[in-house]
């Protein structure tokens, strides 16, 4: 059984949804850009494509300030468009048989369509991993040995009884287990204190993103597109329109934005969601370094010090977590090469970040050699003593934890009929993420249950103010404190 982090008070937000709603504030003036204000103008025309039609729904517009959008062109900068487009107002009649486009597949992504799917739902999940679906739930496996390496989430651990039941369910099919190793706080020299093994900690058997793949295989309403990024979104006819480079990907009643960022931002500057893009475009978020090494002998573990097969690294600019993961994966009896996965610190990140798109051979040698010898000061080694990596390879992560968050499970605009869900809603960890699908889910099903009759009512986060994320460099991990102090509980607290 999936067991729970008491540190972290209960937690009854996913059934008050709809008990605080959020109200939209609608004023005469142009839109602010300061946070501390409420968005000022709410126009609430809507545009077709072509410019020709203001309405969703082919009426006229009930605003004297119509000011047709051609939304996706690319007239004004990217910061401007998200502070002067209108909000699109759907009034035509909710479908009795809805169809949900989902943009992203990452944890958040999917456990939205899997509980939209259990409450009679059906759903698109657009996602653009090449490779797989899972985003930050990423495995690399490099053939022929095979090495093994999760490239971002490493583990996770359980403090809200929604996430503790999936996690159960999870366990009893075999698709998550707990994981036994040691992990612990390394100082730089090699010091390294064992965290307590009361925290059950959990990982995905065959790599995190297996977990994806799993959660997929449990649904039979939901249609997954993949290899796809959906550059456009546009509101016609009572519909979202999606595509990619101008290739039509579908309509839908209502879409789900389930990833941040850049692209999310580009995404919703022209799409007629205002104060969604407003949330959007306050995120912060960190950039870390991730460098995937495999070694043919076993790193060498300070004299004294507990074998261990993760640790949380202090005192290191370049490094923050490094994890065992063939020992993880395979278990430490394994025959297998060494593989780790180390993480810079959200500081490192930050001074050595380039287009993770197209990242320079000289950076990535650079990163490469200040990762390794970061790994030799957190084990107290030599320097130049450590063997060299047989296999390496280093990846930005330009997008990877939030550093704020508005403390709430997700964000709902009933008039767009859009909304937000992701990990950053409630803090940085696949609890949240999965906690933030979960929770739009049942919120868009409530809404199309209400038959979108007093759509007010369902307006959810769309002014919530943010607040600063504790944690470490690589996410809250509920029931691990650090001396750093990770702190997931003034997250979770915060949350309506
Ligand atoms: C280096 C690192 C280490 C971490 N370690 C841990 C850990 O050990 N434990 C833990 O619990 N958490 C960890 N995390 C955090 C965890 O990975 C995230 O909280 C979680 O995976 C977020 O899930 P999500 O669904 O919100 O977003 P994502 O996983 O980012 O999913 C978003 C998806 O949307 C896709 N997408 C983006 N734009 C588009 C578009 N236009 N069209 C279609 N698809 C699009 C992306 O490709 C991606 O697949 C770590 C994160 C990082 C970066």
């Amino acid at each position: 059984m999936a067991t729970l982090v008491h540190s972290i008070p209960s937690i009854s937000f996913l059934s008050s949804l709809t008990l605080q709603p959020l109200k939209i504030k609608t004023h005469k003036k142009s839109l602010s850009t300061s946070r501390s204000e409420p968005i000022k103008t709410l126009t609430c025309t809507t545009s077709k494509p072509n410019n020709k039609s203001p309405t969703m729904d082919g009426r006229k517009p009930t605003s004297k300030k119509t000011r047709k959008s051609s939304y996706g062109t690319s007239r004004r900068s990217v910061l401007k468009k998200t502070f002067i487009q209108e909000q699109v107002t759907f009034t035509s009649q909710l479908s009795s048989d809805p169809h949900v486009g989902i943009i992203g597949g990452g944890m958040a992504g999917l456990l939205c369509a899997l509980s939209l799917e259990k409450r009679g739902v059906k759903s698109t999940v657009f996602d653009t991993g090449i490779h797989g679906l899972g985003g930050r739930m990423g495995t690399r496996v490099i053939d022929p040995q095979p090495l093994i390496f999760d490239h971002a989430a490493q583990f996770f651990t359980v403090s809200d009884p929604r996430f503790s039941e999936l996690v159960d369910d999870w366990l009893e099919k075999g698709l998550v287990r707990q994981w036994q190793g040691i992990i612990g706080e390394l100082e730089v020299g090699g010091q390294f204190l064992p965290f307590p093994s009361s925290t059950p900690r959990y990982i995905s058997v065959n790599g995190m993103r297996s977990l994806a793949d799993s959660i997929l295989s449990q649904t039979c309403m939901v249609n997954v597109v993949r290899p796809c990024w959906i550059s456009k979104l546009e509101p016609f006819n009572g519909m979202w329109h999606l595509s990619e480079n101008g290739k039509p990907c579908g309509q839908f009643d209502i879409i789900v934005i389930a990833h941040n960022g850049k692209c999310a931002n580009r995404l919703l500057a022209s799409s007629g969601l205002p104060l969604i893009a407003r949330q959007m475009k306050t995120l912060g978020l960190s950039s870390i370094w991730a460098l995937l090494a495999a070694f043919e002998d076993p790193l060498p573990i300070p004299t004294g010090a507990t074998p261990f097969e993760g640790a949380f690294v202090k005192g290191v600019d370049s490094l923050s977590w490094m994890g065992n993961n063939s020992a993880k994966l395979l278990g430490s009896k394994t025959n297998s090469p060494h593989c780790w996965t180390f993480f810079s610190t959200a500081a490192y990140g930050k001074r050595n970040k380039v287009p993770q798109e197209n990242i320079p051979t000289a950076t990535a040698e650079k990163v490469k050699t200040g990762m390794l010898e970061g790994v030799e000061a957190a084990l107290g080694l030599p320097k130049d003593s450590l063997q060299q990596p047989f296999y390496s390879r280093v990846q930005l992560w330009g997008a990877a934890l939030p550093t704020n968050t508005p403390g709430i499970p997700c964000i709902f605009d009933p008039h767009g009929r859009a909304g937000i869900c992701g990990d950053w809603l409630l803090g940085s960890n696949l609890e949240s993420a999965a906690l933030s699908g979960m929770a739009l889910a049942n919120h868009i099903a409530d809404y199309l249950r209400s038959g979108g009759a007093r759509p007010e009512e369902f307006a959810l986060g769309l002014n919530k103010e943010f607040q600063t994320l504790e944690g470490h460099d690589i996410g809250q991990f509920s029931g691990l404190e650090s001396s750093t102090g990770a702190s997931p509980i003034q997250a979770y607290q915060l949350s309506t």
